[in-house]
């Protein structure tokens, strides 16, 4: 608490923090990852979330 984070928007995919906003609308914003070309809802979270993205995609 007190404590504010940077959130990043990252890519569900492959935890990417290299997202452009394509739209807005009524699902939300739309964002585009420049690294694997996922089109959609991104997720917003911190560097630790994004590295864990990552790592999922890794071992997956
Ligand atoms: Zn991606």
């Amino acid at each position: 608490m007190g404590k504010k984070e940077k959130e990043f928007i990252v890519c569900p995919v492959c935890g990417s923090t290299d997202m452009c906003w394509l739209l807005g609308g009524k699902l939300g914003d739309q964002y585009k990852c420049i690294k694997c070309n996922y089109e959609g809802i991104a997720v917003k979270g911190n560097v630790q979330f994004a590295k864990e993205v990552r790592r999922k995609e890794n071992i997956g």
